[in-house]
């Protein structure tokens, strides 16, 4: 797939002034919460509701949706506000039935991302149709799927595209319930600036108190719009309950979220000047965040050599680290006498952590 301009026509046919807003429940659970949802949502800025029929539950015994009832609720709910609808599909037969059901946005979750078949199989569902289709990243931070399977779309003559940026599965517990990885997306926002990038705060923080500071980067980032869990009782909503907001909390972030977009030349300076800063400060946090869990592992050398009497200076050891970053340096066009200053600060931080478990 190249960089095609035909991939914003979709989203610029909107004429918005503000970024894309998709907002609506996690799951559909009735109608009447349906209904009530979309009526709230109408009186903000968002333009498509969403709402999930097929759940994919990572574990088994969770409610898994209401199925293909629940597309007549949103189609009851466009009809009354004039919101657009969006839900995930997940196989054919769900394609066909949204599209029985004129449902005008389908996104294909997380975990379909990762199946080059189950993609192919709702890229070919979908030939000969003018739908948009709205791609999340794959659990596993790996790019390349994530292009895959925009291209098999882009292949099969879907040209109404987009992506979801809604975070990656760890192992290890984080602050996140998916963590952002905001390298990938702006990886991707480089190589297909035309391609418009959607945030889902609500997957990524699992919780609501920091989904405003996460939109806040995306749009920062140049971002095109936002996908965000909203429920009138946030706390009793049949899944996610604990990360979705309220559409009067929605109404209220999308008054305080800066957005940068303009068509004003010195403004977009700024802006792009704002976009490469934020690129910056993602890099700088992934730096530090990398560099105390390195101190950790110093912590545990430490408490071992403690164990076993040995001394913390080991000058062979040291010297083949420093060897091996400097040619890693090289590689990526650092210079010798940076990776010496910078590694032996690291070094120093090191031994006073581990001077510090020693002496404990
Ligand atoms: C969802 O949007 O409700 C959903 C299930 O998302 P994801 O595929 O990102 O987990
Ligand atoms: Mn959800």
């Amino acid at each position: 797939m190249e960089n095609k301009k035909e991939l914003r026509n979709w989203l610029d046919a909107f004429k918005l002034s503000h970024p894309l807003v998709i907002a609506g429940p996690c799951s559909a659970e009735t109608e009447a919460q349906v209904l009530r949802i979309a009526h709230e949502l109408k009186e903000t800025d968002t333009t498509v509701l969403r709402a999930g029929i097929w759940k994919p539950r990572t574990r088994p015994g969770n409610f898994e949706g209401v199925g293909a009832l629940g597309l007549k609720w949103l189609q009851r709910a466009k009809d009354e506000t004039g919101l657009l609808t969006t839900t995930e599909v997940a196989n054919a037969n769900h394609v066909d039935l949204a599209l029985a059901h004129d449902i005008d946005i389908l996104w294909v979750g997380a975990r379909t991302t990762v199946s080059p078949f189950m993609v192919q199989e709702i890229a070919d569902a979908l030939r000969g149709t003018d739908k948009t289709v709205l791609i999340k990243n794959p659990v596993n931070p790996d790019l390349p799927l994530w292009l895959g399977a925009v291209e098999r779309f882009y292949e099969a003559g879907v040209k109404n595209l987009g992506v979801i940026h809604r975070g990656f599965s760890t192992y290890e517990k984080t602050r996140y319930r998916n963590n952002p990885e905001w390298q990938i997306p702006i990886d991707l926002q480089n190589r297909f600036p035309d391609l418009p990038l959607i945030l889902d705060p609500s997957h990524i923080a699992g919780r609501r108190d920091i989904i405003f500071d996460l939109c806040q980067t995306a749009l920062d980032l140049n971002y095109d719009g936002l996908m965000i869990e909203t429920h009138y009782d946030p706390d009793n909503a049949w899944s996610d309950a604990k990360q979705q907001i309220t559409p009067a909390t929605l109404d209220q972030m999308t008054v305080d979220l800066r957005i940068r977009k303009t068509e004003d030349d010195a403004v977009e300076f700024n802006n792009q000047l704002n976009t490469l800063r934020t690129q910056i400060d993602v890099i700088d946090n992934k730096l530090v965040e990398m560099l105390g869990k390195r101190m950790k592992i110093a912590d545990s050398i430490g408490l071992l050599k403690k164990k076993n009497n040995v001394a913390i200076l080991q000058v062979k050891r040291w010297n083949e680290v420093l060897g091996r970053m400097i040619l890693e340096g090289e590689e990526n066009q650092l210079s010798e006498e940076f990776i010496l200053r910078i590694y032996k600060a690291i070094h120093q931080e090191s031994i006073n952590h581990q001077k510090k478990v020693i002496n404990e």
